[in-house]
């Protein structure tokens, strides 16, 4: 029996991130995170890809210097050839149906740089992004343990699995308002109709569900960007109820060496220091901040109720509006454009890349606008700042549910149109922008509440990645459990894949 021979190496972990900036960002953290307990991490990804990670990455790097942590790698692969123009290889830059199709194929596509990637380093593990559900198979043929990651709560990963296994829309009456419960979860959690993804109308999206849920499961386990006080139910329903194996590692953002230009590709934006500046001038508390992500547009009718709940609700605002979008003159407010001038002194628009995390943490954080995407929500959990709840699509009515109904830390808008990035929204008007801010950031009970309740949640998330808490002792768990994996794995010429799961 031949024991795999550099039994004294560091473990190796390849990380493999779905192409679009909410599942990069978390996954350039996660190699920090790792390679900080002395894990050595390659991160397979395509050039504009790279460049999102990059300065997450040198930072993390130059941190590591003359310590016992290995340096982070990034391997750089070609992004398959589909007929998509030049630079387009992140689902950021999709603005058509057609182009979302041809960008799916060459994530397929992917599979034969991955294929080779563990074939030549055979690393002791994979974290792959979930939605690369062939990956499960690919690893499994090359006897490499594979861990998904999903990229989003355990409480939606869990309304997704009720939702597959049960379809409830299926017997659900037609009336978008009707309300849809999803069965065997440990809250009664119910959602409208029109806020679920609608099986029949997004075929293959419900079949990308089913297969990733399908390849998480039969996964040697998964890894989530959450941590045990957050979510106990929903640990105690995946690992028992469900049977599958979980590690908790979050929040990964804490683990950032790079919190001015995390995910930013260019240097850094000048609104991005003046807008810390103006945060500084301002009473604690007193900010709300506004964004929505990185793949959501709003259309000039939705940009200008935005701008004029943030005038009604009386509150400071830094709000992020991107470098893309429609011209100001198409949705601006008469009046607005003085709430923004020094003398108005009210707001600051940021257009490029926001310092997300260095705003959240500012002490004149008071409350966060956000379309709940999961990195979004968790890292203004860890920051101890209340959020007003404004999902879209994908897994962010479900977080909702889970900031308002099960942790009490926000205060919804009432959103209630299912719809991707580039799909038209039901408009908001500001009057009920400007009453959620209120609610949230006022001074009564029930803002009181919530701010506390947010407050302690931060303090808990930040002791759950510290030494002793119940993420870094997740994070040694697994690594234990991956060394003692590769004492135990058999080799000869070529690794002979075990049937622990894979
Ligand atoms: N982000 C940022 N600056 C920006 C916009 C986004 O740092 O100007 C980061 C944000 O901190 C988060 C990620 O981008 O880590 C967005 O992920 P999320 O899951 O919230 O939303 P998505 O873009 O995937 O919908």
């Amino acid at each position: 029996m031949a024991v795999k021979d550099e039994q004294h190496s560091p473990l190796h972990i390849l990380l493999f991130p779905f192409l679009a900036p909410g599942h990069l960002i978390p996954i350039a953290d996660m190699a920090a995170l790792f390679a900080s307990r002395g894990v050595r991490c390659t991160i397979l990804t395509t050039p504009v890809n790279a460049a999102i990670i990059r300065s997450a990455v040198d930072r993390a790097n130059d941190a590591f210097r003359g310590s016992d942590c290995p340096a982070i790698d990034i391997s750089v692969v070609p992004f398959p050839d589909v007929g998509l123009p030049p630079g387009v290889e992140n689902g950021n830059a999709l603005t058509s149906p057609a182009d979302r199709l041809k960008f799916f194929q060459a994530v397929a596509e992917l599979r034969e740089p991955f294929d080779r990637f563990l074939a030549d380093n055979h690393p002791d593990a994979v974290v792959s992004d979930s939605f690369f559900h062939w990956s499960t198979d690919a690893a499994a043929e090359h006897g490499v343990p594979r861990l998904g990651f999903l990229g989003s709560s355990m409480f939606a990963g869990s309304c997704n699995e009720s939702t597959l296994r049960n379809n409830p829309l299926e017997t659900a009456a037609d009336d978008p308002d009707a309300l849809v419960s999803l069965p065997g979860l440990p809250h009664r959690v119910e959602l409208r109709r029109s806020q679920m993804m609608d099986p029949k109308k997004r075929p293959d999206h419900w079949a990308l569900l089913e297969s990733v849920n399908a390849a998480d499961q039969k996964s040697f386990g998964e890894v989530f960007n959450s941590f045990h006080e957050l979510e106990p139910d929903y640990v105690e329903h995946y690992q028992t109820t469900l049977g599958r194996r979980t590690w908790l590692v979050g929040p990964v953002a804490l683990a950032s060496k790079d919190m001015a230009g995390r995910g930013s590709t260019s240097a850094r934006s000048p609104d991005a220091d003046s807008c810390l500046r103006w945060l500084d001038t301002k009473q604690p508390g007193s900010v709300v901040y506004v964004s929505f992500g990185t793949l959501i547009r709003f259309s000039p009718a939705e940009l200008h109720e935005l701008a004029r709940g943030l005038d009604l609700s009386g509150k400071n605002f830094v709000w992020v509006l991107g470098r893309a979008g429609p011209d100001s003159s198409e949705w601006m407010p008469q009046g607005f454009a003085d709430l923004i001038t020094p003398r108005g002194d009210r707001g600051f628009i940021i257009r490029g890349w926001a310092p997300q995390m260095l705003i959240l943490t500012h002490r004149a954080l008071g409350g966060f606008v956000t379309h709940c995407g999961w990195n979004s929500t968790l890292e203004s959990v860890s920051a101890g700042v209340p959020m007003v709840t404004w999902p879209r699509f994908a897994d962010q009515f479900q977080n909702e549910k889970l900031i308002v109904e099960v942790l009490k830390v926000g205060v919804s808008i009432g959103a209630k149109d299912y719809g991707s990035g580039i799909e038209n929204h039901d408009v908001i008007r500001g009057e009920v922008i400007a009453e959620s801010i209120g609610k949230l950031m006022g001074s009564s009970e029930e803002s009181d509440a919530i701010q506390r309740k947010a407050k302690d949640l931060g303090a808990e998330a930040r002791s759950a990645v510290e030494n002793g808490g119940s993420s870094y002792n997740d994070v040694g768990r697994l690594m234990d459990e991956l060394m003692a994996r590769r004492s135990s794995v058999k080799v000869g010429e070529d690794i002979i894949p075990t049937n622990d799961g894979l």
